[in-house]
């Protein structure tokens, strides 16, 4: 007879491994299912092995500016790729471990195989089918095998994987997906990357600190297109002036192989194309969920452009059935994958006040060099819904802290409602900003106007003191500027 659940999770990523715990938190019986690798893309192959591949190239930036400090370091500072890949590679599977030891402590179940519906709270567990792109990782003691599994409520966190652009589709050789970025045997002279989005420039970024000749060609007007336009075009003002080729208006029509190095034609606004050769090129264009050989058709679970169709608990059309994270829609982001995880196990266990995901308030952070960090609206999509704003500005030139540490190159930019004071988006470029953000998701959710923000006290010397001074000078009262 069928192994019998409350709940079965389809992928041990941040969505799938934290709806797991909560719901093993809440008395339930729980199984994971996954094929690859526990932790998902985030801690193997997404969030964290890039930090630490970009802390890499902190390390090496400051120690090439240790004059600045008055610091003179002998000899020469030089990357090692090798070792680089080899902590960033460490790291990951201390992640992967980390998870295995949350199952065990939380009595979660792991069956080892590729999960697919077969009826409503029925799973087939059995061999990896493609698409897979991603490599495998070590296959953790004590899972449960093949076969099939039955669940109250089943739950998709399948993830993501790398859009590929037909006729410019990553061969792992010359045309690298995140995966092969990750982990370079040997560093490229010279790099194309298609696409600005966060995974886009974080290697780029990552690259060209590491002394590689970057181009990036992206086809909207922006690096970064999702964010504040002005914030943008700050960053990108930092990007050219550490070397980076960026090229907006711009799209890779089509690329020629070489034996060692691509060519790549890129399409210009005018019409004209300019040949760009490189070493390697990277495919930055997207994710797509992984809906594939998950028997979704034969149950008819709704989806759209590549993602389930969610409501705002996570529940699917089919009753009992529930998807989240990256599987159920942008922003692709392992914070959002966590809270959906959590407000959807939640819901499945009856607890009062569990309130649906508001997508608004879901920061975004991208870990280029300077940092870029926001939440809630844009300046123009503000204004795009109708809304009267005030803005506030302030840069890390007149703020003690930043002066002192050597990072006096961002901003904050802040965004209020006219009428109510409250508090609709903030948007900042500049170091640690990753960090800073969450003082104003705190403030979002909490509805937090003008006046609770001026009335708080912010610490000095802090970078975080940029964040008042912007929220002053909205209206009129910078004490710095
Ligand atoms: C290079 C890169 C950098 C990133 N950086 C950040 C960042 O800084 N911050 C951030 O918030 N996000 C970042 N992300 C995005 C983040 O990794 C994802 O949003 C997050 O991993 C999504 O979590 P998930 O649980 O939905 O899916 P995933 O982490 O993709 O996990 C899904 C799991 O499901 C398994 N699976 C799939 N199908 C089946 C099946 N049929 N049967 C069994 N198992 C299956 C897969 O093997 C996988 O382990 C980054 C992504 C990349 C690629």
């Amino acid at each position: 007879m069928a192994q019998n659940y409350d709940v079965i999770i389809i992928g041990s990523g941040p969505g799938g491994y934290i709806a797991a715990i909560r719901a093993a938190q809440l008395g339930m019986k729980v199984a994971v299912v996954e094929r690859e690798h526990l932790a998902g893309i985030c801690s193997n192959w997404g969030c964290i092995p890039t930090k630490a591949l970009l802390r890499s190239a902190d390390v090496l930036h400051s120690a090439q500016h240790a004059k600045n400090y008055g610091l003179t370091l002998e000899g020469t500072i030089s990357p090692d790729i090798k070792a680089i890949v080899a902590r960033s590679r460490g790291i990951a599977e201390r992640m992967n471990g980390g998870v295995g030891f949350l199952f065990k402590k939380n009595k979660v179940d792991i069956i080892w195989g590729e999960a697919k519906l077969t009826k409503p709270g029925e799973i087939l567990v059995g061999p990896i089918t493609k698409p897979i792109v991603q490599p495998q990782g070590p296959i953790p003691k004590n899972t449960l095998g093949e076969g099939t599994y039955t669940a109250k409520h089943i739950i998709i966190a399948t993830g993501a994987r790398p859009r590929a652009l037909p006729g410019i589709e990553p061969d792992g050789k010359l045309i690298w997906t995140y995966f092969e970025a990750m982990k370079p045997e040997q560093m490229p002279k010279s790099l194309l990357v298609m696409g600005s989005g966060a995974i886009g420039i974080e290697f780029a970024s990552f690259y060209r600190t590491m002394g590689v000749d970057v181009t990036v060609v992206e086809v909207l007007g922006q690096v970064m297109p999702v964010e504040d336009a002005e914030i943008s075009a700050f960053a990108k003002k930092q990007f050219d002036k550490q070397g980076m080729k960026i090229l907006l208006e711009a799209k890779v029509s089509k690329v020629e192989k070489g034996a060692d190095s691509i060519t790549a034609h890129v399409e210009k606004k005018d019409g004209t194309i300019e040949k760009i050769t490189a070493d390697r090129m990277i495919s930055a264009v997207g994710v797509v969920g992984n809906i594939e050989n998950l028997g979704l058709e034969g149950l008819g679970v709704k989806t759209d452009r590549g993602c389930i169709v969610i409501d705002g608990y996570g529940k699917t059309n089919v009753p009992g059935l529930y998807a989240i994270g990256d599987v159920a829609g942008p922003p692709m982001l392992a914070h959002k994958a966590e809270h959906e995880a959590v407000i959807c196990i939640e819901k499945i266990a009856g607890l009062p006040n569990v309130h649906p995901m508001d997508k608004l308030k879901i920061p975004g952070c991208t870990y280029c060099n300077p940092q870029v960090a926001s939440v809630g609206l844009t300046e123009a999509k503000a204004k795009a819904e109708g809304r009267e704003i005030r803005v506030g500005r302030f840069p890390f030139v007149a703020n003690g802290k930043a002066i002192a540490l050597g990072e006096d190159q961002g901003m904050v930019k802040t965004i209020f409602d006219k009428k109510t004071g409250e508090l609709i988006g903030a948007h900042l470029v500049g170091a640690e900003v990753t960090e800073l953000i969450q003082g104003f998701v705190v403030a979002m959710n909490l509805e937090t106007t003008e006046e609770d923000l001026m009335h708080t006290i912010f610490p000095h010397p802090t970078i975080s003191e940029t964040m008042k001074e912007s929220v002053l000078d909205a209206y009129g009262r910078a004490l710095n500027a």
